[in-house]
């Protein structure tokens, strides 16, 4: 396995063909793939070989066998779950910071990764509009993130009340109340579980038809109390009132989390800032950087308004490790060991600017505005007020709708999934793509309109 600089190059000038090649394809293949693509899937596996592969055939047997069975989520006419294709700036960076392959935990690890993280982080900041004092680190997720904040409001709250977590445990400690909304998503209470904090003893607030969780359902807050508010309903795109919560919460000294995985976003961009109204009197800020920064999988954000104390649970301490320097990646996040992902999220802010990013957001919510139009005036309610890149739309009863996503699943124009909101089953689109343009969504809604009045 010595390194042969020439077989070196080789095996990369593949890589990089075979890379353009299904790059370029993207817009044009079926959204989903085929049966006959996914039955080859199987010849991954069999016995462990004895004896390696040349790189180059291990390159191709990848390219042959998986290519074929991955789902053109990348492509511009993906709208399933809340997925973003990756920007070809934070796709090459990606590349080149794979040759890096750096330990991003450190500074003396890798001071490039740490720098670049440091700049993205600002540049996040500052186009969501939040001070410079805030901090956060690089997590793989938006459900990772909801856990690191749920497990630092915590520590902080029962620090508060004299009790340390790390030293003695969650047994015998002071309750704590958490409230969330009837809508939260479920990673929030996923999180909730593996955070120590339960998921059936929170206080549910009832949310409006929008999934909004009604300020003047709050209770009375008393004692060490999480509050988890909403930015962007995964089904109606819909925002809990942050400001008018997040005011009251805050007198009672609550703690307020933020779940903002994609709606977070809304802040850079002038026009759908109001919907984030209050973010600044938040704690904590769980986001996705793979959903509407485009960025490639998996990279996500967690904030936090002081972030010292963040770092009061997250740092890690030992005699081998340096704790010299101003900003150790490793003191936001729960990982040690891990890789530079602050470099697709500041190649993608870099490529896109402030103006880029509000473009590129504001676009996809008038492309979803676009789509909502378009089921109505072929006679298709919207069960949802459009105020983001969420459409949810019905066909009919619950039968009638699934047999519409089903089929237009199958044809491979588009991909879009199902949903139950509030009682009613519906289709969802979710535009969240820097390459998703007019005409596809105008060729999309041909293809479903077209399905669901054969089937109708
Ligand atoms: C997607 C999503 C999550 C989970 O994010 P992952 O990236 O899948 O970890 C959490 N909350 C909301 C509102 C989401 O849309």
């Amino acid at each position: 396995m010595a390194r042969n600089t020439e077989s070196l190059k080789t095996l990369m000038d593949e890589a990089n063909r075979r890379a353009q090649h299904y790059l370029s394809t993207l817009p044009e293949r079926p959204v989903q793939p085929s049966l006959e693509d996914v039955e080859p899937l199987r010849e991954f596996g069999g016995a462990l070989a004895d004896e390696g592969m040349e790189a180059c055939a291990v390159l191709e047997r990848l390219d042959t066998l998986g290519s074929p069975g991955t789902v053109a989520c990348a492509g511009p006419r993906y709208f399933g779950f809340v997925t973003g294709g990756a920007l070809p700036a934070a796709l090459a960076c990606q590349w080149l910071a794979g040759a890096w392959d750096q330990n991003a935990a450190f500074v003396v690890g890798s001071p490039a990764a740490a720098a670049v993280e440091s700049a993205a982080l600002g540049w996040i900041l500052d186009a969501l509009g939040l001070r410079r004092s805030w901090g956060g680190g690089f997590v793989t997720g938006t459900t990772m993130g909801n856990v690191a904040s749920l497990v630092v409001a915590r520590d902080e709250l029962l620090r508060r009340a004299g009790w340390s977590v790390a030293q003695q445990g969650l047994f015998g400690a002071p309750p704590i109340t958490v409230i969330v909304g009837d809508e939260a998503h479920s990673t929030l209470f996923y999180a909730l579980g593996f955070a120590g904090l339960g998921s059936d003893r929170v206080i549910r607030v009832a949310a409006d038809g929008q999934g909004r969780m009604k300020a003047d359902a709050l209770p009375a807050i008393d004692g060490p109390t999480i509050v988890c508010l909403q930015a962007g309903n995964v089904n109606s795109g819909g925002f809990d009132p942050i400001a008018e919560i997040a005011s009251q919460a805050r007198k009672a000294g609550a703690w307020i989390h933020l779940d903002g995985a994609f709606g977070l976003w809304a802040a850079a961009a002038p026009k759908r800032r109001h919907l984030t109204r209050g973010l600044d009197l938040v704690d904590s800020v769980a986001t996705d950087l793979h959903k509407w920064l485009n960025v490639p999988y998996d990279s996500g954000l967690t904030l936090y308004r002081q972030p010292e104390v963040a770092q009061s649970t997250l740092a890690l301490r030992a005699s081998y490790l340096p704790d010299d320097v101003e900003r150790q990646p490793c003191d936001y996040t729960p990982e040690a060991s891990r890789r530079a992902r602050g470099v697709e999220a500041w190649a993608a802010m870099a490529s896109l600017g402030r103006h880029g990013l509000a473009d590129m957001i504001e676009r996809n919510c008038r492309l979803a505005t676009r789509f909502a139009e378009g089921f109505r005036l072929a006679g298709y309610p919207v069960l949802n007020e459009v105020v983001l890149n969420q459409v949810l739309v019905s066909f009919g009863g619950s039968e009638a709708t699934t047999r519409v996503i089903d089929a237009v699943q199958l044809e491979g124009t588009c991909w879009c999934g199902g949903t139950v909101w509030q009682g009613q089953t519906a289709m969802r689109v979710s535009v969240s793509s820097w390459a998703t343009t007019e005409e596809d969504v105008d060729s999309s809604l041909d293809a479903i309109v077209r399905i669901a009045k054969r089937l109708g």
